[in-house]
């Protein structure tokens, strides 16, 4: 809501006042990647955006990736050079000038295997892949290993068969985080971003032509609202069919969902200072680095359960680790496997109909559609695509418009805490020492928040307790939880472990043994009694309960689950 940016949940009952009288140019719906995308583009067009999302923003596919910012080596077998072109000048520029605090470059390191035949095809692979990046080069060029040179990047792997590897760079993101932050960027020009609020119907002109809002449901308190605007556009992943339905209209194409599965497993169980790529039977599997983890995956099946909580199989973990156990020396068990996620791809299946074909086929390619007047829906795509998803459903939101709309500048518009960046790093020490807090914590933060770093340390600066860590062994501190309610629109604790810490992945008990802290310290913000706090709790702890229930997370240990229900 301001202009810095800040999304305070303390400020929901003004934001929903904003939305309910106000007159917006562009209305979003949806608060994945591509509709906070959306809500930056049109904004910082100059036009007047709201953006309405049902759940906590990134809570849908955004939070569920791979987390990779990447060209996409695979699609080149797929002739998909547009889609792989693109999508590496989208990593370039928001490594090099969008989003260097989040978008961070990456090796991977690719086995491989037969002797003669792979060395060349692979190499001219990314002899292509390298050659299709911009000028600026902000990731290096590709090399090539031999089978020792492998093995010291990669012990972990089995010397068997193994005749070389190529190394090569790509980039990586937390996606919840990022999203978080291109929606707060839309809230510094002047968006108006609102969360558990549920599109229920769309409003029509009076002759029924035209699309003119939306009917939006408060998911805290049941009230329904009205938004009204120019344009309504549709930004809802895996549930645009539903969406499309709810309006009414026939689109001219529709989603198909397809279920990726990652595992998490400790740092230590994968000897390797490199991320890794594998060929798999279907399409690949990556090993990536993510802190003192590694996040293992994907696959990719067709998905026709709950959008809202997909789970993971026994035999979607069982395929990930015989897959990872083909090249490892010691292999991968149950017992490696620290928490298990799972993401629905919302991938288009254009009207020409793809019927059958299976989904790893399904081009990535994004589609804009104008079903009706007043009315835009997108859908398909990457992660890393998505400023030009964003500036195509605008183009199509605002192509009928009595007035001029200037074209997307958001290639020029870094993401908040890019801004500075490069003077800031290197004044980390003295950062530390004006707070009084550690050079590692400083680094932390920047590595999360940028150069918006500082807001988080201020927070230290008045209240002390808040420098103490969240949970023994990870980094995060409580001056995050709090910095999450008053900057980060967190309204549950589900919002701060699950999404703005990713305490819900990285720890074995889900989170659940800084759950009570963490509700102290919102409640604190957000004027909660004893009670609520109780409730609230409950909450995540059911949440947690609900994904264990599961049978392929069922095996793992959850320490502080009963500890903490007791409270
Ligand atoms: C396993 C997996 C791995 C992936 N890995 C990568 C990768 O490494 N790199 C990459 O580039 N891409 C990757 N992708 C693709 C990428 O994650 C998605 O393309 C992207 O996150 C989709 O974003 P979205 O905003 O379109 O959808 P979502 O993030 O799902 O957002 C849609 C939002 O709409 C909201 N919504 C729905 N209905 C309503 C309503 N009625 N009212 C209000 N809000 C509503 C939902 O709550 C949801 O938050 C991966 C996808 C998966 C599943």
């Amino acid at each position: 809501m301001a202009s810095n940016g800040a999304l305070d949940a303390r400020d929901r009952a003004a934001t929903l006042g904003q939305l309910a009288t106000e007159r917006f140019d562009v209305l979003v719906i949806g608060g994945g990647v591509t509709g906070a995308g959306t809500a930056l583009d049109a904004a910082s067009r100059g036009l007047r955006v709201a953006l309405v999302e049902a759940r906590d923003l990134a809570s849908g596919t955004s939070s569920r990736s791979s987390k990779l910012i990447h060209g996409g080596l695979r699609y080149l077998e797929q002739f998909d050079f547009k889609l792989v072109y693109e999508a590496l000048r989208e990593r370039d520029l928001l490594v090099s000038k969008l989003a260097p605090h989040l978008v961070k470059p990456v090796s991977f390191l690719y086995p491989l295997y037969k002797k003669v035949v792979e060395r060349p095809y692979v190499g001219a692979g990314l002899v292509l892949y390298d050659s299709m990046e911009g000028t600026r080069r902000p990731v290096p060029r590709h090399r090539h290993l031999s089978a020792r040179g492998a093995l010291k990047r990669a012990p972990a792997l089995s010397p068997d068969r193994l005749a070389g590897a190529m190394l090569y760079y790509d980039a990586q993101v937390d996606d919840a985080r990022h999203t978080l932050t291109v929606a707060r960027t839309a809230a510094a020009h002047r968006a108006v971003i609102g969360t558990r609020l549920s599109a229920v119907g769309l409003l029509r002109s009076a002759d029924g032509e035209r699309v003119t809002g939306a009917r939006v449901r408060d998911e805290e308190t049941g009230r329904v609202l009205e938004v009204s605007a120019d344009a309504v556009v549709i930004c809802a992943g895996v549930w645009t069919d539903l969406m499309h339905e709810l309006a009414g209209v026939q689109a001219g194409y529709k989603v198909r969902m397809s279920k990726g599965v990652h595992i998490v497993v400790p740092r230590a169980a994968v000897d390797a200072d490199t991320g890794m790529i594998l060929r798999t039977e279907k399409s690949v599997l990556f090993f990536i680095p993510w802190g003192e983890f590694w996040i293992v995956g994907t696959t990719d099946t067709d998905f026709d359960g709950d959008r809202a909580e997909p789970v993971a199989s026994e035999e979607d973990i069982e395929y990930i680790l015989a897959a990872a156990n083909r090249v490892l020396a010691r292999p991968l068990t149950r017992a490696d496997v620290v928490a298990v996620y799972a993401g629905l791809r919302p991938l288009v299946d254009a009207a020409a109909g793809n019927g059958g074909k299976p989904t790893t086929k399904l081009s990535r390619e994004h589609v804009v559609d104008v079903p009706v007047p007043g009315l835009a829906s997108i859908a398909g795509g990457k992660f890393t695509t998505y400023r030009l998803m964003a500036r195509d459903v605008v183009d199509a939101a605002v192509a009928d418009f009595d007035r001029e709309v200037p074209g997307s500048v958001t290639d020029q518009v870094p993401l908040l805490g890019a801004d500075g960046l490069a003077a800031v790093q290197p004044a980390a020490g003295r950062l530390a020492e004006d707070y009084g807090v550690s050079r590692a914590v400083v680094e932390h933060l920047l590595g999360r928040y940028g150069t918006l770093a500082t807001e988080v340390l201020e927070k230290i600066r008045s209240d002390a307790a808040l420098a103490r860590p969240l949970a023994p062994g990870h980094p995060y501190l409580r001056a995050e939880v709090a910095y999450a309610v008053t900057h980060e629109d967190a309204l549950h604790l589900e919002d701060v472990l699950v999404r703005r810490t990713r305490l819900f992945i990285e720890s074995a008990d889900s989170g659940v043994s800084a759950a009570a802290d963490v509700a102290a310290i919102m409640g604190r913000l957000l004027g909660w009694n004893r009670r609520r706090r109780a409730a609230e709790t409950r909450r995540y702890l059911d949440l947690v309960q609900a994904e264990r229930a599961t049978p392929a997370v069922n095996s793992v240990p959850v320490p502080g689950l009963a500890l903490a229900a007791a409270r």
